[in-house]
């Protein structure tokens, strides 16, 4: 079975000698690596019910630390996308991190747009008690007949009807909807208006009769459950008031811009936590694993340009991402937009690379559910796919570049 002890130990990472992690973040890297870590046997082999009492506790003691998100001194008010980012990579080693410190997608991006475009009410009746980690939520914009990597193409629409909006449409890949309380649905109020002006933000509680929870999608042979699950769900006829509209209705476009930009950064360092944890194992394996008498994988040549090549492109990808916080912090959202593009589909490609190296230095041990990396292997292929495929994200940066020339 998988012991998560032997890749628990305190690392000898990049990130442990970097001089800008603070005490702090170390204290927070210390409880990833030995309350979080020894959990994960758990989550690959059992469901999501299975680990809920034991990530209650570990929330607990988060904000007893006033390590939660929204408690976080650099969280929401006073944002800095830089001391965020590197939160997000302590706390990315382990798939229960951004769960337990409570910065977990797509909740945090709920938050952030409920809490700069949503309704006081609403801001009292679903906003406060996601922030407190009471409550899930879910996001639901992708369509199973439209390609989504152009989300003007929706063909949910949200009718007026009064003071209502009447929703009809099929979604999927609608994350985490299993368990969570409500959505904020995608969906065209505005089909006459231009492309960019014809959807708003709707939030739909999900016990609304017109709401139907079709399945948890299988993701590479794993269904998934609560939390960790992907959906399809359909609307159909479903009523919700005018006043669930986030935002000024047609404005949906603007606002999952707005909505994806920090998310993207927190993705991307959460991906460089990943690698970094995959470059652990892979190091620490090869070095004990002995091929000849006399020598280990890690005395081969070939074991030794595998580490040196992974270890570049985690660096790289870190300075990278961390640039792109700092211009964040500076400058704003728009002003990074481009480098936005870059670090997500430069990050993202890294890390398979990092984690499909990791997983061929282990060998048949790597396929297996023993070690954390099959897991990864499998969960975060997607990274290349959501928030904008690869290609979406070059296409914009190359004609940016090109406009240059
Ligand atoms: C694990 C996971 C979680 C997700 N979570 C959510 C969620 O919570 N909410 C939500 O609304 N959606 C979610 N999604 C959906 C995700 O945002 C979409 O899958 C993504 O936008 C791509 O859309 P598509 O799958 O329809 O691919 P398509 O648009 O059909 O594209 C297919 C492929 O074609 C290529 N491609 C696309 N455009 C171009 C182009 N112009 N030139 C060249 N190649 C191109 C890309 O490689 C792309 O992967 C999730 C997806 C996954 C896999």
């Amino acid at each position: 079975m998988y012991n998560a002890s032997h890749d628990a130990k305190p690392s000898q990472n990049m990130s442990a000698i970097d001089p800008a992690y603070s005490a702090e973040l170390k204290q927070i890297k210390l409880i990833v690596e030995r309350e979080l870590m020894p959990l994960e046997p758990l989550l690959l082999t059992q469901q999501w019910e299975a680990l809920n009492h034991a990530l209650a506790d570990a929330r607990k003691k988060v904000k007893h630390h006033n390590w939660w998100s929204t408690h976080y001194p650099t969280a929401m008010e006073s944002y800095s996308m830089y001391l965020t980012a590197l939160l997000a990579e302590v706390i990315g080693q382990s798939p229960l991190g951004h769960y337990v410190f409570g910065w977990q997608a797509p909740d945090i991006g709920n938050i952030e747009l409920l809490h700069d475009h949503a309704s006081d009410p609403i801001k009292t009746q679903w906003l406060n008690p996601l922030k407190q980690g009471d409550i899930r939520s879910c996001f639901a914009m992708t369509e199973p007949d439209n390609a989504g990597s152009n989300p003007t193409l929706l063909s949910t629409t949200a009718v007026s009807d009064g003071d209502d909006w009447l929703i009809n449409g099929h979604k999927w890949f609608t994350t985490s909807a299993d368990g969570a309380a409500f959505t904020i649905v995608m969906a065209v109020t505005h089909p006459e208006a231009d492309k960019h002006q014809r959807a708003s933000m709707i939030l739909v509680p999900m016990d609304n009769p017109g709401l139907k929870f079709k399945r948890n999608i299988a993701v590479m042979g794993h269904q998934g459950k609560g939390y960790f699950s992907h959906a399809e769900l359909s609307f159909e006829n479903c009523r919700v008031p005018k006043s669930n509209t986030i935002g000024q209705a047609g404005h949906g476009f603007k606002l999952a811009q707005q909505r994806l930009g920090p998310g993207r950064i927190h993705h991307c360092m959460r991906w460089i936590g990943i690698a970094q944890r995959c470059f652990d194992i892979m190091c620490r394996h090869v070095k004990n694993r002995a091929v000849t008498p006399t020598q280990t994988l890690a005395d081969q040549a070939l074991i030794q340009s595998k580490v040196a090549d992974c270890f570049a492109a985690i660096k790289a990808a870190r300075t990278l991402v961390l640039n792109t916080a700092q211009t964040v912090d500076k400058a704003g959202f728009d002003a990074a937009r481009f480098e936005i593009s870059m670090i997500k589909f430069h990050t993202a490609q890294m890390l398979q690379k990092v984690m499909d190296t990791t997983l061929q230095c282990l060998g048949a041990l790597g396929m297996t559910d023993d070690s954390i990396v099959a897991y990864f292997y499998r969960e975060e292929r997607a990274a290349r796919i959501y928030d904008g495929p690869d290609e979406v994200h070059m296409l914009s940066l190359g004609k940016q570049i090109l406009k240059t020339y």
